[in-house]
């Protein structure tokens, strides 16, 4: 479903990405971890075309990332969840979700409603669907970004650090929402140092540090017997 050959990604002068290599299967859950600034931002995005990667192959369900006519399918097959929500502040929870699907003219303005309740209920919040994202708590806001990305009907979600902005009583229910979605045969590449969630949810464990992929490993495998030093180093610093 995603497959990354030999990827590297330059900002100016700075190597921010280095032979990055990763085949993730349909279904598959990936966690990526790793200390900050090791690229772990800029391989999600690299994936689904926010940044431009400068050599090697991206593939994202057949489509070729960074070909010019393929963009846009890149966007839709690929939603994105970020850190700091990114919800339009001007409209409702439900107007966020409505907007996008509605604008690739796909699909009625009934239809694009009727799946942006549908999806709200799913992150258990259509009861906020008329309130703005500012009347909302972090967590409420990160779940609706969630459905928002999933009204486009996207085969791989993308998530970067999606909790590391709440507050620590509202981790639990974002990360409930992300394992419901897991659950449910989602495809899934996860940037969080939320590590009960990467054992109980993820199928492998991806380890960045300075721009490559340094270990790739069961999260059991990985928690319990890491093989570099710089991975222990880091397990050392995060609670787990
Ligand atoms: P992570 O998500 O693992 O913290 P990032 O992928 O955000 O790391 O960044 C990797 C490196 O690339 C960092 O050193 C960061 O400063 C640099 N970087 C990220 N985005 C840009 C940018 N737009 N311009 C220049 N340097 C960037
Ligand atoms: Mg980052």
């Amino acid at each position: 479903m995603i497959s990354l050959r030999n990827v590297n990604k330059n900002y100016g002068t700075f190597h921010a990405l280095k032979d990055v290599s990763l085949e993730i299967a349909q279904g598959e859950k990936v966690v990526i971890c790793g200390p900050s600034g090791s690229g772990k931002s800029t391989l999600i995005r690299c994936v689904n075309h926010l940044e431009p990667h400068d050599s090697g192959e991206i593939r994202l369900d057949g489509l070729e990332v960074g070909a010019a006519r393929d963009v846009l399918k890149v966007r839709r097959t690929a939603g994105m969840v970020f850190q700091n929500f990114n919800l339009f502040p001007h409209l409702t929870v439900l107007e966020n979700c409505i907007l996008a699907p509605k604008l690739t003219g796909a699909v009625s303005d009934r239809e694009a409603r009727k799946m942006a309740e549908d999806y709200l209920a799913r992150v258990h919040i259509l009861d906020q669907a008329w309130k703005y994202p500012i009347q909302l708590s972090g967590g409420q806001q990160q779940r609706v970004a969630i459905a928002r990305a999933l009204c486009m009907k996207p085969k791989v979600m993308l998530f970067d650090e999606p909790t590391s902005a709440l507050d620590p009583e509202m981790v639990g229910e974002v990360l409930d929402v992300m394992g419901e979605l897991a659950s449910e045969g989602m495809t899934m590449i996860c940037v969080t140092h939320e590590m009960g969630f990467a054992r109980k949810v993820a199928d492998r464990v991806v380890f960045m540090d300075a721009g490559r992929i340094v270990e790739i490993a069961p999260p059991e495998t990985f928690f319990a017997a890491p093989q570099s030093d710089r991975a222990r180093a880091f397990l050392s610093q995060i609670s787990h």
